[in-house]
């Protein structure tokens, strides 16, 4: 059960949760700050999704 709610809460947060979109951006610290929902969606700009991704998998 543990389990199960704990990777709902990760989903929710992968997909649904409020962030700011944290993409990185050049001439930036801090990277984008529009708001995203989901850790992995970034904002409007389609672009950072990649980056992000693009990030998770280098790493
Ligand atoms: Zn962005």
């Amino acid at each position: 059960m543990i389990t199960g709610l704990s990777a709902v809460v990760l989903l929710w947060s992968f997909f649904q949760a409020p962030v700011t979109c944290g993409a990185p951006v050049r001439g930036r610290d801090d990277g984008c700050r529009n708001n995203a929902t989901g850790l992995l969606m970034g904002c409007h700009i389609r672009q950072h999704r990649w980056q992000k991704l693009k990030m998770l998998i280098l790493r």
